[in-house]
């Protein structure tokens, strides 16, 4: 059976590590499962998805990825400010938490929280990691063609595509 390859409609897994510029560990999947997505279809940073295309199982590589096509460079510009009362009593509000709320037109825009000061929440519309070079190491694992409703939903579902979830 010939190798199967990253390309468009396939699902990836990989398992890295993810330092900043100055060698800060920002994110791991050690201890935990490998992170699955879709190829082509944007459910990770656009630079690394880029660096993916060709490997197969087995591949490890260093990736260092410029926030343009990371999460973006980051705009100067001051938090919201929301009272604590507007979340759910038992949310545990934490920095760099994310959520979702919606805009005028109903699209769904995520947010992220900085900081918690006093009754006040301070909210980012930008990621945590916007304006960050990030300095990848990956190892593929898993390398397998995507479900017809994983092309459809544009998202895994799971490593081996029949995990449940419900839309
Ligand atoms: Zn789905």
């Amino acid at each position: 059976m010939a190798t199967l390859t990253v390309d468009e409609g396939m699902v990836v897994a990989f398992h890295y590590t993810l330092r900043s510029g100055t060698g800060e560990l920002l994110d791991e999947s050690e201890g935990g499962p490998p992170l699955p997505y879709l190829h082509g279809a944007g459910n990770i940073v656009p630079g690394l998805e880029q660096q993916m295309l060709g490997r197969a199982e087995g591949d490890r590589f260093d990736a260092v990825i410029p926030p343009a096509e990371g999460y973006g460079e980051r705009r100067d510009e001051p938090p919201m400010e929301v009272p604590r009362g507007a979340f759910p009593r038992e949310a545990q509000l934490e920095p760099g938490m994310q959520f979702a709320t919606r805009g005028p037109k109903g699209e769904v825009v995520p947010l992220w929280v900085r900081a918690v000061v006093g009754d006040t929440v301070q909210l980012d519309t930008q990621h945590p990691l916007a304006g960050e070079t990030l300095h990848f190491s990956v190892e593929i694992v898993l390398v397998r063609a995507a479900t017809a409703d994983e092309q459809v939903h544009g998202h895994p579902h799971g490593l081996d595509g029949t995990t449940g979830h419900h839309h």
